[in-house]
């Protein structure tokens, strides 16, 4: 499945898999997905699309819209 990087926008392939063991250890708060580091610069991947374990749906463009409206409300 696709990740994409919050920071750059590099998209990287994450087998469906290791995410769903991420998301099975991470007893922490389940809005927020299972998270991966950027290769390329360091920031923080957030899911193209996925629908957790627990079934809570992530999508990356959620992620960008609240980020916009953060920016905007300062
Ligand atoms: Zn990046």
């Amino acid at each position: 499945m696709n990740y994409i990087c919050l920071t750059c926008s590099e998209s990287e392939n994450i087998p469906l898999n290791v995410v769903r063991d991420f998301d099975r250890m991470d007893q922490g708060d389940r809005a927020v997905p299972p998270q991966f580091t950027c290769e390329s610069c360091g920031g923080a991947m957030y899911p193209e699309y996925y629908k957790g374990i627990h079934g809570y749906e992530y999508r990356v463009s959620d992620r960008l819209e609240n980020k916009e409206v953060e920016g905007n409300s300062k």
